[in-house]
């Protein structure tokens, strides 16, 4: 028996775009009182909630409870840019490919966690929110170019589909002629990812106890495993993690896990008449043909959103200042791109926790007896969280899913390099690979 206390419980701040585009929520459920589950999972993100509609189709009269620090969407899970790709999408890499097998089992598996996810946009009528939109990268320099090249040069190796744009088709795109070059490849699901985990939550409610605001403070790990939260405690003989990089906070995978903070600004809805100066097409989404570079989308409602910056924040948090610091570079990269829009057009600005591993591979598995752990997606967390919860599930419900297997293979999360080695190379590479991106970003 062990008793595990959490050094920290998450603290995200201000909410993100998509989350204040949503209706304020219902006051949450707080878990109080000793109570009892068949199941609890830690973490309501697209792993914690995947977990849970996985075991309320395989144990359909058990109970499945789920905590969450904040609320639904607060966190990560509501802060991304929504895209779920279907391709490799290896971010430390200088074009998103890996190796030709690698990518081809990444497909398998980014298409698995894809095909999870539309089950539950059907089961819960979330349509409006999960569009099979297919994703652009968009080139905009010579260097740029190449990377679009060697990519397109690799999904043909891969035999997947994709399309080449020319400076014009672009800017017939974006309305901006910022771009020299562009590939589309069509498999990717556009998500608003507040409304959507939102709504996998509330198709969940009448299988599943979903306690919000309920940070799980320590966890005694036994025959039956008990954790504690501000106002009470469950017990339960089967227990899955799924709060991504927070994991660490209860010492598993320590020194293992990386904590790196991505930024986005997303604008006010823009007037009829800045949107016909624009020009362009309505909604798309676009990632930079050199990852370190912007992520541009164009959504529905007439508002632009903006992703650049990766910092590393081994503490887990950022701060009002690093968001407002970060913002900025946001306004230039929008400026760049959008020059007829006027500054001052970004209404909301947001950071949020990724967590990678050295060797790229997630912290998954039965990491004690009964205790399983679906994290670290390595920032592709709509999709591989997905995968990940729903296999921690069918893991711990000893089904015989081939996937758990593939995952299973993968290496464990390698150590980190020893302080203050680690901080000092994390911060340098980033401040190169970034600076590097230039115009990109
Ligand atoms: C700006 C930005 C853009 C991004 N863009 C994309 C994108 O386009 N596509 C993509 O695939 N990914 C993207 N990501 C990454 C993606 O958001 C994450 O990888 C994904 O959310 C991870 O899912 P998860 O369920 O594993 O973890 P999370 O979404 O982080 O969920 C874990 C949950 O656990 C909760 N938790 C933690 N500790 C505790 C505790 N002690 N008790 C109770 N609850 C706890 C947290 O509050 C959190 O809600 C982006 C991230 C950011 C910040």
């Amino acid at each position: 028996m062990s008793v595990r206390t959490a050094r920290r419980i998450p603290g995200d701040l201000r909410g993100s775009g998509w989350y204040r585009l949503l209706p304020a929520p219902a006051p949450p459920r707080i878990l109080e009182g000793r109570q009892k589950a068949d199941w609890v999972i830690i973490g309501a993100g697209f792993a914690g909630l995947s977990a849970a509609r996985r075991l309320s189709q395989l144990a359909p009269g058990d109970r499945i409870a789920v905590l969450e620090a904040q609320r639904i969407g607060w966190g990560a899970a509501g802060r991304n840019s929504g895209f779920m790709i279907d391709l490799p999408h290896e971010l430390s890499s200088e074009t998103y490919a890996g190796g030709l097998e690698h990518d081809l089992k990444q497909i398998r598996m980014n298409r698995a966690g894809i095909d999870f996810a539309a089950g539950a946009a059907e089961e819960y009528g979330l349509a409006a929110h999960f569009v099979r939109a297919g994703k652009y990268h968009g080139a905009a320099t010579n260097r740029g170019l190449d990377a679009l090249a060697q990519f397109e040069k690799h999904l043909a190796h891969l035999k997947e589909p994709f399309e080449h744009l020319d400076a014009d088709a672009m800017r017939r795109l974006t309305g901006t002629a910022f771009y020299v070059g562009g590939t589309f490849t069509p498999g990717t699901v556009m998500i608003q990812p507040a409304a959507y985990i939102r709504g996998v939550a509330q198709g969940l409610s009448s299988a599943v106890d979903i306690f919000e605001e309920t940070p799980a403070l320590s966890i005694e790990t036994g025959t039956e495993h008990i954790v504690t939260t501000a106002k009470g405690e469950i017990r339960t003989p089967r227990l899955i993690l799924a709060n991504n990089g927070h994991v660490e906070n209860f010492g598993f995978f320590r020194r293992r896990l990386m904590h790196i903070f991505t930024f986005a600004s997303m604008t006010r809805q823009l007037s009829a008449v800045e949107m016909r100066t624009l020009g362009g097409e309505n909604a798309w989404g676009l990632i930079p043909a050199d990852p370190m570079g912007s992520t541009i989308r164009r959504i529905a409602e007439g508002r632009i959103v903006v992703r650049n910056t990766f910092t590393y924040n081994p503490d887990m948090q950022t701060s009002e200042q690093q968001i407002d610091s970060i913002g900025e570079s946001h306004d230039l990269s929008f400026a760049a791109r959008f020059p007829t829009l006027k500054n001052g057009a970004q209404e909301y600005r947001w950071g949020g926790h990724l967590c990678l591993s050295l060797n790229a591979v997630p912290a998954f598995g039965e990491i004690e007896t009964r205790v399983y752990a679906a994290c670290c997606c390595n920032g592709l967390g709509t999709v591989k969280g997905t995968l990940y919860g729903k296999l921690a599930a069918d893991l711990a419900a000893g089904t015989r899913e081939p996937l758990v297997e593939d995952v299973l293979a993968e290496a464990a999360p390698e150590k980190l390099y020893p302080e203050p080695l680690m901080t000092w190379g994390a911060k340098a590479k980033l401040w190169w690979v970034q600076k590097r991106a230039g115009r990109e970003l």
